[in-house]
């Protein structure tokens, strides 16, 4: 089966996984193996994530799963982001990430933030947890490498309050050393900007 969630595109066959480690192929059907599986949870100021603009001085409730679509040699989250960590993780559901986040209001807490590892290659588990957030008063922000697909991201848009894009670099070969793609970041910038204000 192929997988279309970004631009790797990995054919997978049964019983297999991606590239990222964490798109699996079960039953004849690709599933994010890694949805509500964190690795991390903390409350970090926003400036952290790092967003200088958005709600300055402020904290949100940071998750990371495992896995990621890209290889960059410098990652400082590569203990999470390279391995499969599928039985090394906690399950915490979309309801539970919320009432959690609900719990740090009252100390500064603004919302969720979707970060650490690649969160987009599990972007199921952000539109479901990101819906309940917004019901909830609360403020998303997804910290993303920019690879996902336009349908992934199309997705997840309407929930969303802040994207923290990093583009990497400037040329194909940059990208390409780290297993990326500079077009698809681009495009993925282009259009998460479109619906900026
Ligand atoms: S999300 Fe993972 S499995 Fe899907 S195409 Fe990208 S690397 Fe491959």
């Amino acid at each position: 089966m192929k997988c279309t969630t970004c631009f790797h595109q990995c054919e997978i066959p049964e019983g297999g996984r991606g590239f990222c480690r964490a798109r699996i192929c079960e039953n004849g059907k690709i599933r994010p193996e890694n949805y509500g599986c964190l690795t991390s949870l903390a409350l970090d100021p926003i400036e952290k994530k790092p967003l200088y603009d958005f709600h300055p001085g402020s904290l949100i409730l940071s998750a990371g799963s495992y896995g990621c679509n890209l290889r960059c040699p410098f990652c400082q989250n590569y203990e999470i982001s390279q391995e499969n960590l599928h039985g090394r993780s906690l399950y915490v559901s979309p309801e539970q990430l919320v009432e959690e986040a609900k719990k740090y209001v009252p100390a500064g807490n603004i919302g969720i933030a979707f970060t650490y590892n690649e969160p987009m290659i599990g972007w199921e588990y952000i539109r479901d947890t990101a819906k309940l957030a917004k019901e909830n008063g609360l403020q998303v922000v997804v910290v993303t490498n920019g690879t996902a697909s336009q349908e992934a991201l199309e997705e997840i848009l309407p929930y969303v309050d802040a994207f923290n894009i990093d583009l990497k670099g400037f040329t194909d070969p940059v990208y390409q050393s780290y297993a990326g793609s500079l077009e698809q970041v681009k495009a993925f910038i282009e259009r998460a900007a479109r619906d900026a204000h």
